[in-house]
């Protein structure tokens, strides 16, 4: 995504990044390559920024979270309406309640930010990544080349199960990793299962579909060869012709 924005919008390197290069390739030992110094310094340290980032939101929003179904007063007020959905969609991941989307969210993302001492750049890439990623957990699909599922533990089917009856008392960890709901013992053991069950589920509905789609063509062709009744108007022509005749 960095390297799309460069693309896009290149940085116009100053006197400052490149006395800034220049001071680490004088303090770094020489058998280190520049290449790589110059890699390090314009996308290695905001990798590590990032990853950073991720491991602190998913902190917070974890605690925060648990917080929130621990407390039931906290949840009947905030966290309640995003419970409504028990069937996740991708325009349902932010439907939340205003004070509960600004702790979680906005706080704790930008609380990330400023810990790690993230330029605008690199803000505006993890807040836009944290959203899509959100998005991606709601979205309902778990699609064989979704990124965000492959690189991340933490994916749409391990979300879907906290919006269940059956698991709303695990899986708090959200967005990107697991690590948190393992060391307090609230995974849901039945993940494999779920998957199995949904999966058979998508077959079954999606099979249902064809044939009703194949049975409506069928219908629609014998409508098409069946005859043409009688129109009325050419009745009442051959009333006419009938009467002249007499
Ligand atoms: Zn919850
Ligand atoms: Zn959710």
């Amino acid at each position: 995504m960095g390297y799309a924005l460069y693309c896009i919008d290149p940085l116009p390197t100053t006197g400052y990044e490149n006395f800034e290069m220049w001071q680490l390739r004088n303090k770094l030992p020489e058998w280190i390559p520049t290449t790589l110094i110059y890699l390090w310094y314009w996308y290695g340290q905001s990798l590590v920024k990032m990853s950073c980032a991720f491991l602190i939101i998913d902190s917070w929003q974890f605690h925060l979270h648990r917080i929130m179904h621990l407390n039931k007063a906290l949840y009947r007020r905030f966290h309640s309406r995003h419970h409504q959905l028990y069937v996740p969609y991708a325009y349902g991941a932010l439907f939340n309640d205003p004070v509960e989307g600004f702790l979680l969210d906005t706080l704790g993302t930008g609380i990330a930010s400023l810990t790690t001492g993230m330029t605008p750049i690199e803000c505006t890439i993890l807040y836009t990544f944290s959203t899509m990623k959100t998005v991606d957990d709601h979205c309902g699909y778990s699609l064989p080349f979704d990124l965000f599922q492959l690189l991340f533990p933490n994916n749409s089917i391990y979300h879907d199960i906290h919006h269940q009856h059956f698991g709303v008392k695990f899986n708090f960890s959200q967005p990107f990793f697991t690590f948190w709901d393992t060391w307090f013992g609230t995974t849901y053991h039945g993940v494999d299962e779920y998957k199995q069950k949904q999966k058979k589920i998508t077959l079954q509905k999606y099979r249902q579909f064809l044939q009703e789609r194949k049975n409506k063509r069928r219908n629609a062709a014998i409508a098409k060869k069946m005859p043409e009744p009688v129109s009325s108007s050419s009745d009442e022509e051959e009333v006419v012709n009938e009467k002249k005749t007499n």
